[in-house]
């Protein structure tokens, strides 16, 4: 997988307000918010995109979603918050390092737009 802006967030080499970092996932707030709370929290091992995972990174998935929940619950939002993935260019995704946004903070309509 080619260097992404996540990777250089993993590495340091940009700066991020990081919000959870353990050996395998890190937490920091996206640059453009969306929700009062908008948090991105991805693995460290750069998988590019949700249909890429497999069986063997089953572990990993389960370890993320359940950071998410921990995560949105520090912030202050247990029983309120939205994840969304975006998976693929046309799907919404832009930095091809799988990701899991945390919303928070504001009402959610739905359908998703
Ligand atoms: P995607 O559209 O791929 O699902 O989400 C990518 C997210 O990364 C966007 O919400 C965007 O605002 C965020 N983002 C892009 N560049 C940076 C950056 O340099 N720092 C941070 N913290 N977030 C970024």
């Amino acid at each position: 997988m080619t260097e992404t802006l996540f990777s250089k967030i993993i590495d340091r080499e940009i700066p991020a307000d990081i919000v959870y970092e353990d050996e395998l996932c890190l937490a920091f707030r996206d640059i453009n918010p969306q929700a009062p709370v908008h948090i991105l929290l991805i693995p460290k091992q750069p998988i590019v995109k949700i249909a890429d995972a497999t069986e063997s990174d089953q572990s990993l998935l389960g370890h993320l979603l359940l950071k998410a929940g921990e995560i949105a619950r520090e912030q202050g939002y247990a029983d309120a918050f939205r994840l969304v993935v975006n998976n693929g260019e046309e799907a919404g995704q832009t930095v091809f390092h799988l990701h899991i946004h945390i919303l928070a903070g504001r009402e959610f309509s739905w359908p998703a737009g």
